[in-house]
């Protein structure tokens, strides 16, 4: 086995959530017929003006304040030119690998414009280009190269994606290209004083995307090296198909690029006020959001874990007890019944047919006893499959409460004649045979009683 050991650095480009583009008022909205949101400044036409997204600056402080940056000499931290002059410096983020925390330190979080795209046409031989997703709002957040293993970098990529998730920043879609990696890779000896040679790869689009090309990273420059050669300096691109990385270009130096300030983009200069109104006006982060249910709900950590970890799921479980004010009976529905089926595919949180007053409103019917909690599988699969309200279903299959006496006293009557062995060992003292009849007589009721009522008129007829 070799003892080189990796050193991993990330960038991770996020498209912010404004509404219009970073130096002119097209939608930045994801999508669109080809070239249908551009204009003459982010199709760069000479002799335009851009004017900069207030909005833009206001999400990347944002940013900057979910991720623990420190602003020691405010005003001057805040230019920004076409070159890239961080709004932030040096920050960090705490993730927890198998149960072990890490800080990683950020090095810097800076505003840019996306690029358009290009489609290939094989069979014209020639090249289209779309403008729409030109000069949408970019941050680019850059790590110092904190880690050490594909794990690492995935809990850093999940933790970021929810931060700004929940600061409203960016919906980070990786599948629809709103959040984007590029991974830098070296290897060398554990003890060694300087950092291999780097390769850096382009544009990973999922976790595992990620993880594969970190893993296969680690294998061809350990056998590189291995076999004594020099890993080269260069920029890589993943195949999903492959699972392979190939060189793209040889990787330019930082100073190749030549930046200069663009004279139309003044400095932008945050007051010490204004960016205390930005930083509360922050939404509630999940730590927070965390605390609170530990502490007013009662939730135990892995609970509130389990929902803050998806910002949509949290957002719904808010909405819900909005509509019904039971946190900890609502929580325990979305941990169990509702993230069961998300997990069985059989809905999605993009797609749900049914409202968060729809769900507080089974869990309410199931708590007052106007239907029979055994029934809830039942109605929630018709609201997953059709929207319907748990009233509307509860009317077309027959599933209210009835509670009607005569009704339950038949159905025990019939079992108990049909049972007499353990009406027998009831009798005799067997407690446990109360559960079967239970059972049986809510089967046999299909829920038109509630469990109330059908123990005591048990228990009343099996004492004979
Ligand atoms: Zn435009």
């Amino acid at each position: 086995m070799s003892d080189l050991y990796p050193t991993i650095g990330l960038e991770i480009h996020a498209e912010l959530l404004t509404k219009s583009k970073v130096f002119c008022t097209c939608s930045a909205e994801f999508g669109g017929e080809p070239n249908s949101r551009c204009c003459p400044v982010c199709s760069g036409m000479p002799g335009t003006l851009p004017v900069l997204n207030h909005t833009a600056v206001e999400y990347i402080i944002r940013a900057g304040y979910v991720t623990n940056y420190f602003y020691p000499d405010l005003p001057k931290a805040y230019q920004i030119s076409q070159m890239p002059r961080p709004v932030c410096l040096n920050g960090y983020v705490d993730i927890n690998v198998g149960g072990t925390e890490k800080r990683i330190r950020v090095n810097r979080i800076h505003l840019e414009e996306d690029a358009g795209k290009l489609v290939h046409d094989e069979a014209t031989r020639s090249s289209l280009a779309d403008y729409n997703r030109c000069g949408i709002p970019l941050i680019e957040m850059v790590t110092e190269p904190d880690f050490h293993s594909a794990e690492e970098v995935i809990a850093y990529v999940e933790k970021i994606k929810l931060l700004y998730k929940y600061a409203g920043i960016c919906d980070c879609k990786m599948e629809q290209g709103s959040l984007r990696c590029d991974v830098n890779i070296s290897l060398a000896p554990k003890d060694a004083k300087e950092l291999g040679t780097r390769a850096e790869l382009k544009n990973l689009n999922s976790t595992k995307a990620i993880a594969r090309a970190i893993e296969y990273e680690i294998y061809r420059q350990t056998e590189i090296i291995e076999s004594g050669q020099k890993v080269l300096q260069e920029t890589r691109r993943f195949s999903d198909t492959t699972g392979e990385t190939t060189a793209l270009r040889s990787k330019e130096d930082a100073h190749d690029y030549r930046y200069f300030p663009d004279p139309d983009i003044p400095p932008i200069i945050f007051t010490e006020e204004e960016l205390a109104a930005i930083k509360d006006a922050l939404p509630e982060m999940p730590q927070q959001r965390k605390e609170r249910y530990i502490s007013q709900y009662g939730m135990n950590e892995t609970d509130a874990d389990n929902i803050i970890n998806d910002k949509d799921i949290c957002d719904f479980f808010e909405d819900a007890i909005k509509a019904y004010d039971k946190p900890k009976t609502v929580a325990n529905f979305i941990l169990g019944e509702f993230m069961r089926r998300i997990n069985l595919g059989e809905m999605s949180m993009d797609s749900l047919k049914f409202t968060p007053k729809d769900l507080a409103r089974l869990i309410e019917l199931g708590d007052t006893d106007k239907i029979n909690k055994n029934n809830y599988k039942t109605i929630f699969v018709e609201m997953i499959n059709t929207g319907r309200t748990p009233d509307a279903v509860c009317d077309e299959l027959d599933l209210w409460v009835k509670d009607d006496t005569s009704a339950v006293e038949a159905v025990i009557d019939k079992l108990i004649a049909d049972n007499p062995k353990p009406v027998e060992q009831y009798r005799a003292g067997e407690q446990k045979v109360f559960g079967f009849f239970m059972g049986q007589a809510n089967k046999a009721l299909k829920g038109q009683a509630t469990p109330n009522t059908i123990k005591a008129i048990l228990e009343q007829k099996l004492k004979g």
